[in-house]
């Protein structure tokens, strides 16, 4: 075992690799279903959403044209403001197309509101929402999610492309952390 094994740093496993991928396998078939004429074009959220995009883009049977857009939510803090600054913008024209955004998580709603919005605002044909995980309880705005993997409760989770400062991305399961690590 190595030092810095990150199975010491967790708490409680929430969804397990197999879970998840299990999960992801329902969504693929779903979206198949729902998108008949023209594939969607799949808008990972960076960096939370490479892993689900990677795994989801794999398991569809069609094909799945992505590209990324990574944002930042003004605001004090953890907590997300709403107003929302653009860091990297698509490299895709997407007038006309079927947009699925695709993300790791959402908590409050506030980011993906406001980009589905955006995309919109840009002459998208549709835009709809798969989601790994959704915290019910910490909704902010009533935003609709065509696809969601698992409703979690309000915790702060890793794993699975989500990280602490920038750790845990690489943990293939969904994890609630031990008090230590953060003190
Ligand atoms: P919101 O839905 O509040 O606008 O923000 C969602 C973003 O906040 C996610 O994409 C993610 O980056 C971050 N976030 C929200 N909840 C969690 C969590 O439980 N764990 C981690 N690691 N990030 C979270
Ligand atoms: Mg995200
Ligand atoms: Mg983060």
């Amino acid at each position: 075992m190595h030092a810095t094994d990150i199975a010491n740093e967790l708490a409680e496993v929430l969804h397990t690799e197999a879970e998840l991928q299990q999960k992801l396998a329902e969504l693929a078939r779903q979206i198949e279903a729902d998108y008949t004429s023209e594939p969607p074009l799949l808008v990972g959220v960076l960096k939370g959403a490479v892993m689900v995009v990677a795994d989801l883009a794999r398991e569809l049977k069609f094909h799945a044209e992505m590209d990324w857009m990574a944002v930042s939510s003004y605001g004090s803090g953890t907590k997300s403001s709403g107003v929302v600054k653009i860091l990297k913008d698509l490299d895709t024209d997407i007038t006309d197309r079927d947009v699925l955004i695709v993300e790791d998580i959402i908590d409050s709603g506030l980011t993906l509101s406001w980009l589905k919005e955006n995309l919109l605002s840009r002459g998208a044909k549709s835009v709809k929402i798969c989601t790994m995980l959704r915290k019910p309880e910490a909704l902010k705005v009533d935003i609709e999610v065509e696809y969601v993997g698992f409703d979690i409760p309000n915790q702060f989770v890793v794993g699975y492309g989500l990280d602490y400062a920038e750790k845990y991305r690489n943990l293939r399961d969904v994890a609630v952390l031990a008090p230590h690590v953060y003190s």
